[in-house]
């Protein structure tokens, strides 16, 4: 009897979801109206999955519908979105949310997709960069929204589709865009599902992205704990790891222009960048000249007791011997003039970040610390600079910058970092084409060596060979 009851309520689960699947009106159609927000992982990649053989049955003016649709959109809602990802994280300045948003309009999308062809005695030979199918992303909460727009945009360029595992903290922002994206896409398209998002993510919804059988590819933005699993996982995955970026200034540096970079990467959405300046090296020639001109930039500088007061708050000790110090999460993304208020000093609003002398011992140095708060340390010569770099570095292989007009120091110092960025005389956006050459990506693929992703970076080869006919010449 209860075998029968059950085989029954197979059977009408099995014609219910033939129906619904046939007249679009539940499950992974958008007509349902949840656009790409889903509860579950299986759900979001069966819809990414229907939504990528869709896609790969339309026209590249589709897709760069698509594309243009997201930049738009990234565009022209940016100060209504970038204020929802800023009420939701509490992290970072509303201005530069709104900013990131923008410049989404900059991230390179079919335009950079190319075919490559050898013709000779034996015919044509050409080489096509494919999709992978559907891609896992994970995403960070420092640039919730820009990040998944940005895949998004490098992603689909490449004819993938993707499914998201956001940051429990950037969920409800990350939803939202995917569901502007979704309908708007749809209604111009009639493409569906182009991008999938777990709704109520979690470690577990994570791990499930990564085990997937349907997710051919993942991409993992964030830091030191997902990096790792990332690297652990036996899918290929592309490596958006954290970074702790170091600054060196030598003598010959135009100071004014290396203090007020150092002051507009630092101060940046209140230093969530991963590329964002995190720790200065300055030699003892220039290092006072350098410290003054801090402050008249937007800078508001602690003296040695303030520094040991605010390092207190900001960090915990080590829980065992040679251990990382614990930084105070609350502080992470917060304005300088309310850290500098959590050691009773009022300063103005506007000031851009705190910044003092410490030695190469404070918390300030080693750790990440993602505010606006910059320690300086004195280095004896611009090799001793260097060597403190490439020590706080920890070869993560992420960013560093240099300040100063000898090529033989500059050169040095790009050698012995080997980072993927490396920044000369310009705040730490310019490596990113804000204020320099070169294109943008929220996703800088580090410890697995994309670089700054474009959309090649999700492409995979697939040689076509005509023997003998076809070569015209
Ligand atoms: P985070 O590591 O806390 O979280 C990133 C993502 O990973 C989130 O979606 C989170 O839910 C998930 N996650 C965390 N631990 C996990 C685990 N063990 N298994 C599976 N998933 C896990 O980082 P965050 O605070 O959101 O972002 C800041 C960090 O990301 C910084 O370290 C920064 O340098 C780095 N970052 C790197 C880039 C880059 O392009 N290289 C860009 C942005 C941010």
């Amino acid at each position: 009897m209860q075998a029968t009851e059950q085989t029954i309520r197979q059977v009408v689960q099995e014609v219910l979801t033939q129906l619904t699947g046939r007249n679009g009106v539940h499950g992974t159609s958008s007509a349902t109206n949840n656009w790409g927000v889903f509860s579950t992982v299986d759900e979001a990649v069966s819809a990414a999955q229907k939504g990528f053989e869709k896609l790969s049955r339309a026209s590249l003016d589709q897709r760069r519908t698509a594309i243009d649709i997201v930049k738009k959109m990234c565009d022209e809602q940016a100060e209504e979105l970038g204020k929802l990802e800023f009420e939701e994280t509490k992290i970072g300045r509303l201005e530069h949310k709104i900013a990131k948003l923008k410049a989404i309009k900059t991230v390179p999308g079919i335009e950079f997709l190319r075919t490559d062809a050898v013709s000779g005695s034996h015919g044509l030979t050409v080489t096509e960069y494919a999709p992978f199918g559907v891609i896992g992303a994970i995403t960070p909460v420092t640039h919730s929204l820009p990040t998944l727009a940005g895949n998004f945009v490098n992603m689909v360029a490449a004819g993938n589709t993707i499914v998201c595992n956001p940051h429990p903290s950037g969920a409800k922002i990350a939803s939202e865009g995917v569901r502007r994206f979704n309908k708007a896409i749809y209604a111009a398209t009639g493409l569906e599902n182009l991008v999938t998002i777990i709704g109520t993510p979690t470690i577990e919804s994570a791990q499930q992205v990564f085990d997937h059988r349907g997710v051919k590819l993942l991409v993992v933005t964030g830091g030191p704990a997902v990096a790792r699993a990332a690297l652990k996982s036996p899918k290929r995955a592309i490596v958006a790891g954290p970074g702790n970026p170091p600054v060196v200034v030598d003598a010959t540096a135009d100071i004014d222009n290396a203090a007020k970079s150092i002051v507009a990467g630092a101060a940046f959405d209140n230093n969530l960048l991963c590329i964002g300046e995190k720790e200065v090296f300055a030699v003892k020639e220039i290092f006072d000249q350098l410290m003054n001109a801090v402050s008249n930039h937007g800078g508001y500088r602690l003296n040695a007791a303030q520094v040991a007061a605010f390092t207190a708050k900001a960090f915990a000790p080590p829980k065992e011997a040679g251990g990382h110090y614990i930084l105070n999460r609350d502080f992470i993304g917060k304005d300088a003039a309310w850290l500098a208020a959590q050691i009773g000093l009022s300063i103005p609003a506007e000031t851009q970040i705190l910044y003092g002398e410490t030695d190469e011992n404070n918390p300030f140095v080693p750790e990440e610390q993602m505010m606006p708060f910059v320690p300086f340390v004195r280095a004896n010569c611009s090799d001793h600079a260097i060597a403190l770099a490439k020590k706080f570095e920890h070869g993560f292989g992420h960013t560093a910058i240099i300040h100063s007009r000898d090529v033989h120091t500059i050169t040095k110092m790009a050698r012995v970092m080997n980072t993927t960025l490396f920044v000369k005389n310009g705040p730490c956006m310019a490596g990113l084409g804000l204020g320099g050459e070169g294109y943008l990506s929220f996703s800088i693929a580090t410890p697995t060596g994309e670089g700054v992703t474009s959309p090649m970076t999700f492409t995979r080869q697939r040689r076509c060979v005509m023997v003998e006919d076809l070569r015209i010449i």
